[in-house]
């Protein structure tokens, strides 16, 4: 494990957001959570060691991302949309954007966000793109609506993308207090409405050339590291793999009282050591043969080791109700809130082939089930 989360402050930190009340509501913005992520250094992990970071490296954010989504969900989240963000400045073609930016974004005086999945996962079936950019003198004009980015109300910075009329993607940077731009207010969700994700609508805002991070051009997102937040990367699964450790922690307790509850938070202890193994294999950082079941020695897609944490988070949430049985029901019990929680991860930063291997599994075919019990005679 890496020198962060073996570190005595960030176990003070994860600690301490296990045992904050619960964050939900959109009333329930973490103020205080997000002040001791910062007071514990959460600013600076994924930044430059040259502008005040820490430099970690992608398997370190993967084990943060991991125990925070473990602790507090909605903390960990709105911090994974901060890092792509400062990732993609990090990352961006050109040395466009300033050192004393990222300086600022270490140091946590300033937020930034990011509202892209318009380029990927969001609004694809639309003729006409979410966000569109018009040439303009010395830049780009940008109109349209970017249809999700959390925590962009308390954020000064928001970076995003847009098409072009001749289909190609750029990815800009933009001041989220400027005339032209408008933050809706934070949506009412089934879960995480704490993390106060909105709208962001643009009207005519004038983007010069040297806040372009990269394109115009085709798929302006791909490429990046294992730890960068895109979608249906290896760092969602880690949040996911981590809340799905946070609700198995929950069912555990359940365990202590009632040992016929032990074999199945055993199972789900071997389940999360061999996926956290599939996810290290597929990062490169461990060989194939670190996991046992590791497809014949091939590793796994970051697609396929989402769909496969995706089911993790959402059965480990479901067996802790279980196991509370109607008194986990009740909306103010973790369980219920594990429930409501978990199911985000149906939805978030899911590409096409995590949708389809969702839908398959949800489409279970009952018949070799059906023919074992004749077999056994039930
Ligand atoms: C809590 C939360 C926070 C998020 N935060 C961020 C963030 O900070 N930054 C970011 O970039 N992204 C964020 N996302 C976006 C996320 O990663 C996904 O892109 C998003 O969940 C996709 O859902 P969508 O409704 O936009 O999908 P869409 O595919 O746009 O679907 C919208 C609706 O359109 C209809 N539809 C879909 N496909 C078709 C079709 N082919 N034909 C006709 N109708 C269709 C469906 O009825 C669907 O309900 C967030 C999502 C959630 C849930």
């Amino acid at each position: 494990m890496s020198r962060i989360v073996l570190s005595e402050e960030f176990r003070e930190l994860c600690h301490r957001l296990r045992c904050q009340p619960a964050t939900e509501g959109l009333q329930c913005w973490p103020v205080q959570q997000l002040q001791w992520l910062g007071q514990a250094g959460g600013w600076r992990w994924n930044m430059p060691i040259e502008c005040g970071g820490l430099g970690c490296s992608a398997i370190e954010l993967l084990e943060i991302y991991r125990d925070l989504s473990a602790a507090c969900l909605t903390t960990a989240f709105v911090l994974t949309q901060r890092n792509a963000a400062c990732q993609r400045l990090v990352q961006a073609e050109r040395p466009l954007v300033s050192r004393s930016l990222l300086r600022d974004l270490a140091s946590g005086q300033l937020q930034a966000t990011v509202g892209i999945s318009h380029l990927t996962t969001s609004r694809q079936y639309l003729s006409r793109p979410a966000v569109v950019a018009e040439p303009a003198a010395g830049g780009w004009c940008l109109t349209g609506v970017v249809p999700w980015a959390t925590g962009a109300a308390s954020s000064q910075l928001l970076v995003t993308g847009a098409v072009t009329a001749d289909g190609l993607q750029l990815l800009v940077q933009l001041p989220l207090q400027q005339a032209g731009v408008t933050v809706g207010l934070p949506v009412e969700l089934l879960g995480l409405s704490a993390a106060w994700t909105s709208e962001v609508h643009f009207e005519g805002v004038f983007v010069p050339q040297s806040a372009v991070l990269a394109g115009p051009c085709e798929r302006v997102l791909s490429g990046g590291s294992a730890a960068v937040p895109a979608a249906g990367s290896l760092s969602t699964s880690a949040v996911a793999i981590g809340f799905g450790l946070g609700a198995l922690a929950g069912f555990r307790e359940e365990a202590e009282l009632r040992a016929e509850l032990r074999p199945f938070v055993q199972r789900f202890e071997v389940e999360s050591e061999q996926l956290w193994q599939q996810l290290r294999v597929s990062a490169g950082v461990v060989g194939p043969g670190a996991v046992v079941s590791c497809c014949e020695g091939v590793p796994l897609t970051a697609e396929q080791v989402r769909t496969r944490s995706n089911s993790f988070a959402l059965r480990t949430a479901q067996a802790w109700l279980a196991a509370t049985r109607g008194a986990g029901y009740r909306s103010a019990h973790r369980a219920s809130r594990a429930v409501r929680e978990s199911l985000f991860f149906l939805v978030w930063s899911c590409p096409q082939a995590v949708l389809e291997s969702q839908l398959q599994e949800l489409t279970v075919d009952w018949s070799d089930e059906e023919r074992r019990w004749r077999e056994r005679g039930i």
